[in-house]
């Protein structure tokens, strides 16, 4: 079956020509839901966000199952009603070969531009990442399956600034980002981190091994002490003691927090657009607000 939208030209712009026209490049990354109500937020974040002429909307893929499915349905809602070039998030958690290549296939028809090509954590409850009978085990695999079988998404793969949880050492980690850079992807995606500091080093370390696709840093306005506190015990990023100071001083009140979180992304941007960056990606996590007032403040013209 075809892709409906490839008459259009948006939908043949992948992550490759994107980076590669000089712009700095915006995206959003959003979630699927689990209530009727929380998709509809979805939908109203990509229309309160889309006057900043996003290079892609990214959607993740849930580890859990019960949202998988919806990951290609919000890629086919967005591609329709809002025409924006998308990114469809895939793990190869549970998957056989067969399996994968049917989401990429049905990624295709549904008009995804991209795909961010990723391992994904063990599920729930076990601690290290165990392939299925059939299936891969490295995030670098699926870049290769991409590359050889359909070749016409762009690769996104996922960078660790400050490492992942998992990896033996620092020079480890990059050797393997280095792999799946070779293996064909397009750009690098960073694990939300908070002090810019981190960033610049893991990107002269990619530069001097030879890592030269854009690395695009993910940024993540904190919404709330609670909120942060518990985002990054997960992914493992730190929270710089200045920011968690700042936190700390706001007491029980939410806002002023978020406002806390706003002003040190605002903050971030600038020291990051100043260092020649690609591209921000935004974990906007279905809702605008921090994120408009973050690019209002930015690029005040739109
Ligand atoms: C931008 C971004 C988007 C994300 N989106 C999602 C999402 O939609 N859904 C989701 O479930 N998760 C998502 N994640 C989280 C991601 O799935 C986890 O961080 C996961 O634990 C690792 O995925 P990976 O693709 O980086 O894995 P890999 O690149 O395969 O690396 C996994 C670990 O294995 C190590 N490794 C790799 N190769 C070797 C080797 N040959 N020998 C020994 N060790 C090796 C690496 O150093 C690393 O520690 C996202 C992360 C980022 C940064």
């Amino acid at each position: 079956m075809g892709n409906e939208f490839l008459d259009q030209g948006v939908f043949k712009v992948t992550m490759r020509e994107l980076y590669s026209q000089g712009d700095v490049v915006l995206s959003f990354e959003v979630f699927p839901p689990k209530t009727p109500q929380g998709l509809e937020a979805v939908y109203r974040t990509v229309e309160e966000l889309k006057s900043y002429k996003p290079g892609f909307i990214s959607v993740t893929y849930g580890a859990g199952g019960s949202t998988q499915s919806q990951t290609l349905d919000i890629i086919h809602q967005i591609a329709r009603r809002f025409e924006l070039p998308t990114t469809a998030h895939f793990t190869i958690v549970g998957s056989t070969l067969d399996a994968i290549d049917s989401f990429l296939s049905q990624a295709h028809e549904v008009g995804a531009n991209n795909i961010m090509a990723l391992r994904g954590d063990p599920p729930a409850g076990e601690k290290s990442f165990k392939p299925v009978e059939g299936g891969l085990r490295y995030a670098v695999e699926l870049v290769e399956v991409i590359r050889s079988k359909h070749p016409h998404f762009g690769i996104g793969v996922a960078g660790y600034p400050e490492t992942h949880q998992e990896a033996k050492s620092p020079e480890d980690d990059l050797a393997n980002l280095k792999r799946k850079v070779e293996a064909g992807a397009d750009a690098v995606f960073t694990q939300l981190f908070y002090d810019n500091e981190d960033f610049l080093r893991f990107r002269d370390r990619c530069n001097k091994l030879g890592i030269n696709k854009p690395i695009v840093p993910g940024l993540l306005p904190v919404l709330s002490l609670a909120q942060v506190k518990r985002i990054t015990s997960l992914c493992g990023s730190k929270l710089p003691s200045q920011l968690l100071s700042a936190l700390e001083a706001c007491g029980e009140d939410t806002a002023a927090q978020q406002q806390v979180g706003i002003d040190h992304c605002i903050s971030q941007c600038e020291g990051l657009l100043s260092e020649g960056i690609p591209g921000i990606h935004y974990y906007v996590l279905n809702r605008a607000d921090s994120t408009r007032e973050i690019l209002s403040k930015l690029f005040p013209a739109n």
